[in-house]
């Protein structure tokens, strides 16, 4: 056997396209050969278990191998090997999709993996880094003789018998130039652990040092001596392919440390994803602790198909309200080396991405029916995953209604439905609204809490970044309900009972208080109302309107609304005509000693805000004195 011939495509030039195309992502050619040797490993196994094999499998270990001086990356399998005639029909011919439709489209191809996908082209990313590649291969098939397939990097081969005289096939990359980088052990040894840390085949890349014990000392104490052992790079049996069954709590945590051994944290629960139609998918989800800035903990999912690595882009996969989870999701069926916009598209990414939420929709229910409290100790962490998924997704927020918990400042805890239940009649404004109350702040808000609670309301405690949208979307979403913080306004207005207190004073006299307080507050920031509010009110209040507040929040933490971000606070001052302080003000002679009692009162009440600070606070402190004196 003694053949040339020219491999099946109309192109001349389809090895500087691809490496030319294909440079950025070049070190995916090893992922590439990788695969294709666990596959006729596994074929090989398949084979002997159907019966149609009889020989022995032997030792199926993969050997990866490279030589410095030679320049050469050797891939080794024991697997199903192939005849001349499988070289050429398997090899030979790129792309089943035809070579005339990949040299139109490779055009517009954007990153290798696109074409390499695409069309197939696997075991042709090898010319990426080699200039030559030479196949040494014996099929399983009885009588079968070994052969040698070797090309240049043109479109021409030449077949000849081989050498080989194991079953398998050992793939030698003459490594070119640009493929220099990967004749490195710590390089091929990244390569391999990035792709290739699952793989179902035992991946050996030559030998490690390490230490074994040795008997003891003379003092008894114990020794170690180092050994060379096989450098395995991979865990064949990773713990998203068991069956849940077989899995206790401590296998999935240390699977979690396996994929993340620079996590520190442990994660709060796990999701194992197993189902096997309408599609197939496997994987774990591990919810973490989060962290304040929980940005960087983006984006730890990571993709794999039939255990090989592909990404931990998963952005079209995953909703987005779930991007915050780390773990692992195997699909053969997501259609992995395809453009982005064809992924959005595809139907059975659509199933998944459903399949999944659903899943953890499921999770959270059950470990709220079944644990309650210590559903509820977690809530710190989950409770910023339900309520982002509740703004992004209505079906998930159906079924997280039932477990999206509200804290009051008393620590309780209340489902939606409970807490409705609770205020319900306490709360009710006097046109038939329920009014929530709630606090982001409870120690600066402290007096509004204090008012609020005197009155016998209950205040929730708001204060995550996400907060500011979930109160929107809560009222949006509850019939005749509304939500105020504590400072939008006096206890008296934030739920008006019934109709306000008539004012005692005349529009004349009100419109003197107002001149007179303006004049003693002096701010332009502050806009003055007199009403006659209860006597147990602080004389003087100052609020920020509800609306205007809620707005700015959403725009400071991404709510697209920049317009209200860039508005300055609006404060309202309240002066409770009802009061006695108030009173003795207005019906005053001496003008000095109005103006220093309304200060006083004004003071007060940034105070009881936490607003009263430096300067404007000493002032305070030496008009007391001197006002008790
Ligand atoms: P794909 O793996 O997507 O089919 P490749 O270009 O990587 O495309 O490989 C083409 C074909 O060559 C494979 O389907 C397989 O039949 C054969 N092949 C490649 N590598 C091996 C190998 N190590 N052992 C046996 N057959 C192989």
């Amino acid at each position: 056997m003694n053949e040339k011939g020219n491999i099946s495509i109309h192109t001349e030039n389809i090895f500087p396209v691809i490496k030319k195309f294909l440079y950025s992502d070049n070190e995916i050619f090893l992922r590439e050969l990788v695969s294709n040797a666990v596959d006729a490993t596994q074929k090989i196994k398949r084979l002997s278990s159907l019966g149609q094999y009889q020989g022995e499998l032997g030792d199926m270990t993969i050997d990866v191998a490279f030589d410095e001086k030679a320049k050469t990356i050797t891939i080794s399998d024991n697997g199903i090997g192939m005849t001349a005639d499988e070289v050429k029909k398997y090899i030979n011919q790129i792309a089943f999709s035809g070579a005339t439709e990949f040299v139109e489209k490779f055009k517009e191809a954007k990153d290798a993996n696109e074409i390499i996908g695409r069309f197939g082209l696997g075991f042709y990313s090898a010319f990426m880094v080699a200039d030559k590649v030479e196949i040494q291969t014996l099929s399983y098939q009885e009588g079968a003789a070994p052969a040698r397939w070797v090309c240049d990097g043109s479109t021409s081969y030449e077949i000849t018998e081989g050498n080989r005289d194991r079953r398998g096939t050992d793939v030698i990359l003459y490594i070119n130039k640009d493929g220099e980088e990967f004749l490195n052990k710590g390089r091929l040894q990244e390569i391999l652990d990035k792709y290739g840390k699952f793989l179902p085949v035992p991946i050996r890349f030559g030998k490690r040092t390490t230490s074994e014990p040795d008997g003891e000392d003379g003092d008894g104490k114990p020794k170690y001596k180092s050994v060379e052992v096989d450098n395995i790079i991979n865990n064949t049996n990773p713990a998203w392919t068991k069956a849940p069954a077989d899995l206790k709590d401590d296998d999935y945590l240390e699977f979690y440390r396996e994929l993340y051994p620079y996590s520190f944290d442990e994660p709060l629960f796990w999701i194992h994803l197993n189902v096997d139609y309408p599609f197939n998918l496997t994987g774990i989800l591990y919810f973490p602790k989060l962290k304040e800035n929980f940005e960087i903990q983006k984006n730890k999912i990571k993709l794999f198909s039939r255990q090989v690595f592909i990404t931990d882009e998963v952005k079209d996969i995953v909703p987005e309200f779930l991007m915050l989870l780390h773990g692992v999701i195997d699909s053969p069926d997501i259609p992995l080396n395809v453009s982005r916009s064809f992924l959005q598209a595809d139907s059975n990414v659509k199933k998944i991405n459903a399949h999944i939420t659903k899943k953890v929709a499921d999770k959270l229910a059950e470990l709220f029916r079944t644990d309650r409290k210590g559903f509820e100790e977690k809530w710190k962490d989950i409770g910023l995953f339900v309520k982002y998924g509740m703004l992004s997704d209505d079906k998930f927020a159906d079924k997280a209604h039932d477990f999206c918990l509200v804290k009051n400042t008393e620590n309780e805890m209340f489902t939606l439905k409970e807490y409705a239940e609770k205020v319900k009649d306490i709360q009710q404004d006097k046109d038939g609204q329920v009014v929530y109350l709630y606090t982001n702040d409870a120690a600066q808000q402290d007096a509004y809490v204090a008012a609020a609670k005197d009155r016998g309301y209950d205040v929730l405690v708001f204060d995550s970044p996400i907060d500011s949208h979930f109160v929107a979307y809560l009222e949006q979403k509850s019939e005749k309900t509304q939500l105020k913080r504590v400072d939008a306004d006096v206890v008296d207005k934030l739920i008006p009972k019934a109709e306000s207190k008539p004012l005692e004073l005349t529009e004349e006299e009100s419109k003197r208080a107002v001149e007179l307080f303006e004049k003693a507050i002096d701010r332009t920031d502050m806009k003055v109302h007199v009403e006659a509010l209860s006597e147990q009110e602080l004389p003087v209040t100052v609020t920020i309107d509800e609306f205007m507040r809620r707005m700015k929040d959403m725009a400071q933490t991404g709510g697209g609304m920049n317009f209200y971000g860039s508005m300055p606070d609006n404060y309202k001052v309240t002066v409770n005509a009802s009061h006695p302080l108030v009173k003795r003000i207005l019906t005053g002679t001496n003008e000095e000693e109005q103006q220093q009692l309304a200060k006083q009162a004004f003071d007060l009440a940034l105070l009881s805000r936490g607003l009263l600070t430096g300067n404007a606070l000493t002032h305070f402190v030496k008009r007391s004195v001197s006002l008790i004196g």
